[in-house]
């Protein structure tokens, strides 16, 4: 089946490198162009508003997932095609996740990561297959591969558990390698079985 809404987790500071607000216009633009929906954190600061503009921009469809709480520092985007605003932190990542058919993180702090993460292990422990994959801007996530291919070689994840995580450079090529594997079983989770 073809994917249709994307969640992206990702900074809401704009980073030091201006490669980063060209990443997140460029995978903006690219969603929109396929005619794929934007879910997101729904906040106007950092590459969050950079990311939500450039599809809108483009002429495609976003919705945004607030919690009340942050309505005011991240302040919740207005030219959304929906912002839902919800009671907290765990319903709003409950909510972007359920909209959406697969998972992009964008350089980010640490909400980034932690989104990115959370639905990482639910994918290893079976709860969803939906496909996930890091965008890497300017070598950005080369630390963190270069370390998750360490916890592999430590034996604390299985391979086929970190190859649930796609990478690339270029927006098109991630969407590419995402919608491949979509609806491939994702390998069962058994902690008794050793590394
Ligand atoms: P950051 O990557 O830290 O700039 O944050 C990006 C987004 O993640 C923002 O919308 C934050 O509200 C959100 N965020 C921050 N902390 C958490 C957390 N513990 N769980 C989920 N999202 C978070």
């Amino acid at each position: 089946m073809p994917l249709q809404s994307i969640c992206v987790f990702c900074g809401a500071s704009l980073g030091h490198d201006p490669a980063y607000q060209q990443a997140a216009e460029a995978l903006g633009r690219t969603l929109a162009e396929r005619g794929l929906r934007l879910v997101y954190g729904g906040g106007e600061v950092g590459l969050m508003g950079k990311l939500a503009d450039a599809v809108l921009a483009a002429g495609g469809e976003v919705i945004g997932i607030i919690p009340q709480s942050l309505q005011r520092s991240e302040i919740g985007h207005k030219g959304l095609t929906r912002l839902e605003v919800v009671d907290g932190m765990h319903a709003r990542k409950a909510r972007m996740a359920e909209l959406s058919d697969a998972f992009i993180a964008l350089p980010g702090g640490l909400g980034t990561l932690e989104e990115l993460f959370e639905v990482w292990t639910w994918a290893q422990l079976g709860y969803h297959a939906k496909p996930l994959g890091l965008l890497d801007v300017a070598g950005f996530y080369q630390g963190l591969s270069a370390f998750l291919d360490q916890t592999v070689s430590a034996g604390f994840i299985r391979p086929p558990h970190r190859g649930l995580l796609h990478q690339a450079e270029d927006p098109a090529q991630l969407l590419d390698l995402l919608q491949q594997q979509q609806g491939t079983v994702t390998p069962k989770w058994d902690a008794r079985q050793p590394i």
